[in-house]
């Protein structure tokens, strides 16, 4: 079969990139290894990617979730963008359900952050929900069909060659030929990606890797802050080695989850519509880049992941923020005392020291002391830890202000490229390549 467009990956950059070239005249088919949305069950694959499996948190500034100056946008294009995002996702059922709106509000806990030794990063956001992302996702997928795009699922594309200036992509036993390609396989396709990039002569560099935990505390200790901003994001510098560390993805009455990986287990976060617990989780990440003479983030944080399973036997660790700070393993019994109930369900009671580099595990003690001047009682002794949570943002292409790569014809967009950490910003990185081949330079 020949196309104009193939593009891999069926998650926010892939879908936005097909909603721009649906009605370009352009033959445009998407390729994802999951399937259609009423019938996926993976957490991470098929037609919404790993985003129709989340919260559906919009992040809408260009402050959260990716770098404008690495892909070529100015502020005033990229906040266009973000803006025409929100406004697709309205168009297919999305609620007007918005936080961090308020001047007055954000102004106080800038300031209440300020004083507590707390970067506060404000903006707005959209909270779609779990079940309502899937419905929207539908939506627009029955909407690409029937605009003429072509689903190819249920096969991963396997690999990529370049002959004669055409693009030749494997999948299942087929072979699919186009003149221009978008790779988006996200977060799970990125290893795959980098492969078949470094055949095709356009192998990334290294990025950054964020390493940590997920924090879980009762609910009612976030309250005063959800009413300002829903996700805020939080930055703390740590007394002892200067290094960053981020709130990242918080879940308001929400649910910690097992992210399997294989060869290793990590933790995340997610918030329903319909079913609340009663306690806030969020990831508090350690942001690591290596030099010389290590430059490799992959390997070293799947390192960390491996050994953070072995000694959970296969399984999340949990642990007591009070046995960490005394330097003793939890047990069941420990936890089952703790004011804090967990939400994952199956957890090793452990030690985290024994699972993450000391450097990670004090800056996370200490970041967790200087939150708690902000959020009042997060040190306390309920404060339940879970490890590993790592993000992988570690393969980053170069390229240009249509995502394109060295190689004419061959753009990357998403978490993939190492240009987004989100549903807004990936879905900006899809557009981008998709105008771009639109306009016939790509
Ligand atoms: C539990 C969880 C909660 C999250 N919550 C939020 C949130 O609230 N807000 C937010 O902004 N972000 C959230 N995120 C992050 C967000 O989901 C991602 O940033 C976003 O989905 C990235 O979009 P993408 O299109 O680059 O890739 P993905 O959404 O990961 O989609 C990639 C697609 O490519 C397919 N694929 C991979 N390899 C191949 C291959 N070889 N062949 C064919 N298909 C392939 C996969 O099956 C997948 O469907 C969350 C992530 C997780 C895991």
């Amino acid at each position: 079969m020949r196309y104009d467009v193939v593009v891999i990956g069926a998650g926010p950059a892939g879908l936005f990139a097909a909603l721009e070239l649906a009605g370009s005249g352009l033959a445009t088919a998407v390729v994802d290894k999951g399937l259609a949305p009423k019938e996926r069950t993976s957490n991470t694959c098929g037609v919404g990617g790993a985003g129709a499996y989340s919260d559906g948190k919009l992040n809408l500034t260009p402050r959260i979730g990716g770098d404008p100056e690495a892909i070529g946008c100015s502020l005033g294009e990229l906040e266009a963008l973000i803006t025409h995002v929100d406004e697709v996702f309205t168009r297919y059922g999305a609620p007007a359900r918005y936080s961090g709106e308020d001047p007055q509000a954000l102004a106080e806990l800038r300031q209440a952050a300020a004083q507590a030794g707390v970067e506060f990063i404000a903006g707005r956001q959209r909270h779609i929900g779990t079940g309502r992302i899937r419905e929207v996702i539908d939506a627009m997928y029955r909407d690409l069909l029937a605009q003429g795009i072509h689903f190819e699922l249920g096969a991963p594309a396997q690999t990529i060659r370049h002959e004669d200036g055409e693009f030749v992509i494997a999948v299942g036993k087929k072979e699919l030929r186009a003149g221009s390609v978008i790779a988006a396989p996200g977060r799970v396709g990125a290893y795959w990606l980098r492969e078949v990039a470094r055949a095709l002569g356009v192998g990334p560099s290294f990025g950054p890797l964020d390493v940590g935990v997920r924090v879980e505390f009762p609910a009612e200790l976030y309250d005063p802050i959800e009413r300002v901003m829903y996700d805020a994001k939080f930055r703390v510098r740590t007394p002892t080695y200067d290094d960053m560390v981020r709130t990242f993805c918080t879940n308001p009455r929400g649910f910690v989850v097992r992210e399997d990986h294989g060869e290793f287990v990590l933790v995340n976060g997610h918030a329903e519509a319909d079913r609340k617990s009663g306690n806030t989780n969020f990831a508090l990440l350690v942001h690591i880049e290596l030099t010389d003479p290590v430059e490799d983030t992959t390997e070293y944080g799947r390192a960390i992941a491996k050994l953070a399973t072995t000694i959970g036997g296969g399984k999340p660790i949990g642990q007591r923020l009070k046995d960490l700070a005394q330097g003793r393993r939890s047990t069941l019994e420990r936890i089952r005392r703790a004011a804090v109930h967990p939400t994952l369900e199956e957890f090793t009671p452990g030690d985290v020291s024994m699972a993450l580099p000391h450097r990670v595990v004090v800056d996370l003690v200490e970041a967790v002391e200087v939150l708690d001047r902000l959020i009042p009682g997060l040190s306390s002794e309920g404060t339940l830890l879970w490890a590993p949570e790592i993000k992988f943002y570690d393969t980053r292409y170069a390229v240009g202000p249509g995502m394109e790569t060295a190689l004419p014809g061959f753009h990357v967009a998403g978490d993939a490229s190492g240009h987004s950490r989100g549903i807004v910003f990936a879905a900006v990185t899809g557009i981008l390549a998709a105008r771009r081949i639109r306009e016939g330079r790509g």
